[in-house]
This record gives structure tokens, C-alpha cells and sequence, in this order.
């Protein structure tokens, strides 16, 4: 492989930790984190309503210490799909690509659910670079120190991966693993709703939500037209279709029955009838 497009790889997503100008002595880490920060997948810390999270610290050069409020979640995708198409998704191979590239993000979601924690929210994570967010001009290439970043295992449309992989190397990857998961939207909505409640200047609307691509859109295409924000956003209308139930349209949208029920007023004695409109609160 060039080593140009070796390098292009990694960049799809991620930016090198030089373009976002961030070079400030990490804060002393506490003797817990300390250990957390050993390689290593830990044991299961958290848990964000029935989904663990699971710290796979990256080391603390990686990121620094924030000052600033947060009132954005940047969403990314990553993978290892130019190295191994065929097996894109190793969290260990991709915890390899932040530490080369010595960039970071603070969450990553796997294609089961699984949340890693990267960077503790504490700390300024290095994944959005430079850029501009429309409505937010103060926050011109520092919107790591007014975000938490969540990179989710994913690879995008065939267009979206052509600038960073040959058309060859992305015909080798399985359409199973092209776009996202329903265990990935299920867990980050559950990472959202407890990363709202820590923060609540994050409001939980598209202009507080925001994609990496919606930043910096000449350099990163990600999350991609794949990442269907439906999905993740403030309460939205749905259509009960044939062969629903509270509960399957629970685990869609990563909401509880009660709270569909609570919202849409619903008696729970009662089946859902094809057609109905409900609110799915978020
Ligand atoms: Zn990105």
C-alpha cells in the first residue's frame, strides 16, 4: 500500500493532534485513574441504564484538562477498514490508530453496543479539530474544549470512504458492516441521556448534536449520510407499522415504554394499531 493512502486512512475521521493546536500538560490524574489507565480493557464501571460502559483509557498526553462548559456531543465514525477490510472493527486495532495518530475522542461505540470510555468528560479530548459550527463563530477550531466526542465503529457510503480508501479495499468489506448498528443507536442514546443529565447546557437538538462533517465539512465526511439522526434527536413523530409493539419501539429509540407511554398518554391496557402517530420523547 502507498503511504499516502496508508495515511489517508486514519484521517478519515480523526485529526492529527498538531492541527488542533493542543499541547497543554495534561492535570495530575488521580491514583484510580491512574490505574485505569494501564492498557487494557477494564472491568465494567458504569452502567448507562442496562448498557456498560467499559474504560479503555487512552494515555493522559491525549487529552487535557477543560475548562470551558461543554454544549456540543460531536459524532464521528472510525475503523480500521483500510488496514483490514475484512475485519474493520478490532477495538484493539483502532485504540492503536488514536495512539499513533495521537488523536482522541472521549466515548467509542462498538457494532454490539459496547461504550468505551477514551477520555474521561473532564478532559478535552482531541477529535474535532479545526472548523467552523454554523451559529457557533466563538467556537472557530476549538470546538474540542465545548464537546464531547463519540466515535462510533462505523464505515460510510462508498462516495464518503472513496477520498481516504481505494474502490478496491471498500468492495472487500461485508455490507453487514457498512453503516451502524441498532445495538449502536440503543447505546448512544442511553450515553446521551446520561451525558445530558452531567451537562445540561447540552441541549438535545440538532444544533447541540452535531456531526463531525457538519463542522469541518470540506476535510471529514463523517457520520455520513449512514447515521440516520432520526434516530438520536428531541422527540419525534413515528408511525406504528405493522408488527409493532411498545416494546420493540422501546428498543428502536432507546426509550423506555413507560416514557412512551407516559408522553402519548397511552393506556397501557391497549394495543397499538397500525397508522397511529405517537411522540417518542428522548
Ligand atoms: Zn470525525
Amino acid at each position: 500500500m502507498k503511504l499516502g493512502s496508508f495515511f489517508s486512512v486514519f484521517f478519515g475521521c480523526m485529526i492529527l493532534i498538531g492541527c488542533s493546536g493542543q499541547s497543554t500538560e495534561p492535570a495530575p490524574i488521580s491514583e484510580n485513574k491512574k490505574q485505569s489507565l494501564n492498557r487494557g480493557i477494564s472491568q465494567a464501571s458504569t452502567n448507562v441504564g442496562s448498557v456498560s460502559i467499559h474504560n479503555y483509557y487512552l494515555p493522559p498526553k491525549y487529552s487535557y484538562p477543560r475548562t470551558n462548559q461543554v454544549t456540543h456531543v460531536m459524532i464521528h465514525f472510525i475503523s480500521n477498514a483500510v488496514q483490514k477490510p475484512q475485519n474493520p472493527y478490532n477495538v484493539e486495532d483502532v485504540y492503536r490508530i488514536f495512539l499513533t495518530y495521537g488523536v482522541s475522542a472521549n466515548y467509542m461505540i462498538g457494532r454490539n453496543g459496547e461504550i468505551y470510555r477514551l477520555v474521561s468528560e473532564d478532559r478535552v479530548a482531541f477529535h474535532a479539530g479545526k472548523g467552523m459550527l454554523p451559529g457557533f463563530p466563538e467556537y472557530q477550531n476549538k470546538m474540542n474544549e465545548y464537546s464531547i466526542g463519540i466515535e462510533m465503529l462505523a464505515i460510510g457510503t462508498r462516495d464518503e470512504m472513496l477520498s481516504i480508501m481505494p474502490e478496491k479495499t471498500y468492495g472487500l468489506i461485508s455490507p453487514a458492516n457498512i453503516g451502524y448498528t441498532d445495538a449502536q443507536y440503543y447505546s448512544l442514546n442511553r450515553l446521551l441521556n446520561e451525558i445530558i443529565k452531567r451537562h445540561p447546557t447540552i441541549q438535545r437538538n440538532r444544533k447541540h448534536i452535531v456531526g463531525h462533517n457538519e463542522y469541518a465539512p470540506d476535510r471529514k465526511k463523517n457520520p455520513g449520510k449512514l447515521f440516520d439522526w432520526s434516530r438520536i434527536n428531541i422527540s419525534q413523530p413515528y408511525t406504528v407499522k405493522p408488527g409493532d409493539t411498545l416494546w420493540n419501539i422501546s428498543k428502536k429509540f432507546g426509550v423506555s415504554i413507560q416514557a412512551i407511554i407516559k408522553y402519548n398518554n397511552l393506556n397501557p391496557n391497549t394495543y397499538l394499531k397500525v397508522g397511529q402517530k405517537l411522540i417518542i420523547p428522548q
